[in-house]
């Protein structure tokens, strides 16, 4: 078992132990090669080998169509709020729908380049519910419809991606996963373009996955900064302009941990879903059970990755909330502080948290309920 703390960072997020190993071992001489992954040329035979692999393996894991192309690009999610409507609005309309904080912020920034317009929202509800499919009001001509399939801050998921076409609405859907991706499997048939930082469940902060259908490239506005033309990227082979070669490494570690990983009989995604789905309900089993605290989302949309909770009634005061962190952190559970936007706890058990963290944090609930409640 590790002897390192237990980290719950909503990101840049805990990335596997053996992944940490095998990157410092590698650190000053990648593979024989006396160089470090950091001091390769982009267009190089080592880099490119470690690249096509990485690309190959993710192609594997979420089992991504041939017609989809896997650009590793930079700007992390909020760049792509800009790029995508950029790529594939043609400055005309689309639609998003509004489930928490990075939702809301994406439809705002797709308002610079597009006629953007909210066709549902969960604002009502703070945010504690996912916007029902009977109120969405999809406009015929959009280009897309975008919605986050996992709100980071407000812990919120989609546990089934829309079916556009049952809906009547045959644009394609565009999700921000940042915070989910390889957390689970994808519906490709669902989805037109998916998008998300690194940062959570894939490796360190400074590359962003695209993956993104072929019918989609090629229709980029003229201010398209070339860069950031998914058209370019994808001829390209993600090596338009330097790629974040470090990240892109560091992830293809990742992917080959993931591709080894085992559990509850499975392998690979399947089996990292059934964990993250376990370490799930243990948490919000003994959140739901607790008297001081309490995770304020609906059942059917909470989150497995990102568990924001609050000591309730009584008990909500800065004081508690401060003691309660001060005393995970002496007990080696590190960086629980929920979002500033929303004050109070969040766990982030993303694909790197073991089964015995979520342990730990739940044990510590109890102990702090004993002691203060
Ligand atoms: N979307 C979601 C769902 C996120 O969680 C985040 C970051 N926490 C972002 C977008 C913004 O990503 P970045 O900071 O990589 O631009």
């Amino acid at each position: 078992m590790s002897l390192r703390p237990f980290n719950f960072s909503a990101g840049p997020a805990a990335l596997p132990e053996e992944v940490l190993r095998q990157v410092a071992g590698e650190m000053l001489d990648w593979q024989g090669s006396g160089m470090s992954v950091m001091e390769m040329s982009h267009r190089g035979a080592e880099f490119t080998s470690i690249a096509t692999a990485a690309e190959a393996d993710l192609r594997e894991l979420l089992q991504v169509p041939a017609n989809f192309r896997i650009l590793f690009m930079q700007g992390g999610g909020l760049a792509e709020n800009a790029i995508v409507p950029m790529n594939l609005s043609k400055g005309g309309k689309v639609d998003f729908v509004v489930s928490g904080s990075w939702s809301k912020k994406s439809a705002e920034e797709a308002k610079r380049y597009a006629d953007a317009a909210v066709a549902a929202s969960s604002s009502d509800s703070k945010f504690t519910t996912l916007p029902a499919l009977s109120t969405w009001q999809l406009r015929r001509d959009a280009a897309y419809v975008h919605l986050c399939s996992n709100e980071t801050i407000d812990g919120v998921e989609f546990h089934e991606l829309p079916d556009l076409k049952a809906l009547g609405c045959d644009a394609p859907l565009v999700i921000d996963c940042s915070s989910h991706q390889l957390s689970r499997s994808i519906d490709w048939s669902r989805v037109g373009l998916a998008f998300g930082g690194a940062q959570k469940n894939i490796g360190p902060a400074g590359l962003t996955l695209v993956f993104v259908r072929e019918d989609l490239l090629g229709h980029a506005m003229s201010i398209c900064p070339s860069a950031f033309d998914f058209k370019v990227v994808a001829e390209a082979k993600s090596m338009y302009n330097t790629p974040p070669t470090f990240g892109i490494y560091v992830a293809g570690l990742v992917f080959q941990w993931l591709k080894r990983f085992s559990y509850a009989g499975k392998t690979g995604v399947a089996a990292i879903e059934q964990r993250n789905i376990d370490k799930a309900q243990l948490l919000y089993a003994a959140l739901d059970a607790s008297a001081m605290f309490e995770n304020r989302v609906a059942v059917d949309c909470r989150s497995r990755m990102n568990i924001p909770f609050y000591l309730s009634g009584k008990f909500n005061t800065e004081t508690l909330t401060q003691a309660f962190l001060t005393g995970a952190k002496e007990r080696q559970l590190l960086q629980l502080k929920g979002h500033k936007s929303v004050g109070g706890m969040r766990a982030s058990i993303y694909n790197a948290m073991p089964l015995e963290g979520v342990q730990a944090l739940v044990a510590y609930l109890k102990d702090f309920e004993a002691q203060y409640g």
